[in-house]
């Protein structure tokens, strides 16, 4: 059996071990030590210092600080980009508030700006004034930020940005997780860098910070008794963590660029086969960092669905996934409003995920060529 070509695999550094030995020298296993502090310091540069950066153990956690930083309570409503990963729902529920889930729009794939403005004005006519608006970079795509930025201000309405696949990527030269009054990264294992699990919340003042910093540490008052007033999490990032983290980083720049080329390959290939069409910035006012790289298919003109496209790839051992089933078709959440046509639920329907990692070879890259080829004709 050939090698298995994962969907996204990151790139390793070879600084990982030692940025975690020294650590470990140091006895240095907790949440404190000199990779948190690193660490922390090349995301506030990479923010060009706009943005105060808090380590956490994940990036659901930081959705959740985020939603808590606001004063998401039970029962409150917290409308969401429904074309997305589960992560960005789940903290809503967390906080015991209801989710309010809208659609797609068909260039960026992220959340409709008419379709979100028309839901905000729908709960304030009902009486409810929606506590915060998540919005997802899908698939590194940047979302249509002026327009989400614009409604945010007139309804007053803060944005949580869910920034975990698009790091790297900006939108009119500003980076990803500094537009939101809250940004959100992730580190996990097929993100563009990892930390093998981890996480940030960006935030804009230092109170926010601190905060964040304390109520992820299980909001202890007093660090020698330990008074507590308020319910504490255990969401700090471990200095070990902290490690890989600080290798990554070195690396991010170079990951985005081979992402980006791997991004032209896939435009070459598909070029010139009919119905396939390959998700595209849609002005050079976007930049993705094309975490993955997807694509619809028009089965009318191929014969065939994406479903037998990823069924035939993955007997080559080469790993493609559907696009994210929308939040407001999922069982958990059949309860839950949902404002728009059904455009996510289209795009699930029809769309495919390729290998994207900034692991992959030549080789790998023709292997994927080749076996595309054999099914489109077959
Ligand atoms: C990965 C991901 C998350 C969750 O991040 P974790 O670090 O795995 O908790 C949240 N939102 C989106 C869109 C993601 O892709």
């Amino acid at each position: 059996m050939l090698k298995k070509i994962h969907l996204s695999a990151s790139n390793v550094n070879h600084k990982e071990i030692l940025y975690i030995q020294e650590a470990i020298n140091r006895k240095e296993f907790s949440n404190y030590g000199a990779n948190l502090r690193e660490f922390q310091i090349q995301l506030k540069e990479y923010f060009r210092e706009r943005r105060e950066v808090v380590l956490l153990n994940s990036g659901t956690s930081a959705i959740h600080m985020a939603l808590i930083n606001l004063g998401v309570k039970r029962g409150d409503e917290v409308i969401c980009q429904s074309f997305t990963f589960a992560a960005s729902a789940f903290p809503i529920l967390y906080q015991g508030a209801k989710p309010v889930f809208i659609d797609s729009e068909n260039d960026t794939w992220n959340i409709c700006p008419n379709l979100l403005e028309e839901a905000v004005k729908a709960r304030i006519e009902k009486g409810i004034r929606p506590k915060a608006i998540i919005i997802v970079h899908s698939y590194g795509m940047p979302a249509r930020m002026d327009d989400i930025i614009e409604i945010s201000n007139k309804y007053e309405i803060p944005v949580v940005e869910d920034a975990a696949e698009s790091l790297g990527s900006s939108y009119k030269g500003i980076r990803c997780g500094a537009f939101g009054d809250f940004g959100v990264l992730s580190f996990n294992g097929n993100k563009i860098i990892t930390t093998s699990g981890g996480g940030v919340l960006l935030c804009k003042t230092k109170f926010q910070k601190e905060n964040s910093i304390f109520l992820s540490n299980q909001a202890k008052n007093n660090n020698s008794f330990y008074e507590h007033s308020e319910v504490g999490y255990n969401y700090a990032m471990s200095n070990i963590i902290a490690g890989i983290g600080r290798s990554q980083m070195e690396i991010l720049d170079e990951n985005v660029k081979i992402k980006r080329v791997i991004h032209t390959y896939y435009n070459r290939l598909f070029k010139n086969i009919d119905g396939i069409k390959l998700s595209n910035e849609p002005d050079i006012n976007f930049c993705s960092n094309y975490w993955l790289n997807c694509a619809l298919i028009d089965k009318s003109t191929t014969g065939f669905t994406s479903e037998y496209l990823i069924k035939g790839l993955a007997k080559e051992n080469i790993e493609c996934r559907p696009l994210w089933r929308p939040m407001h078709i999922q069982p958990l959440f059949k309860n839950s409003l949902f404002y728009g046509p059904g455009v996510s639920e289209s795009l699930f329907n029809s769309g495919i995920c390729f290998p994207s990692g900034s692991d992959l070879s030549d080789d790998d890259l023709n292997r994927i060529q080749e076996a595309i080829e054999k099914y489109i004709k077959s």
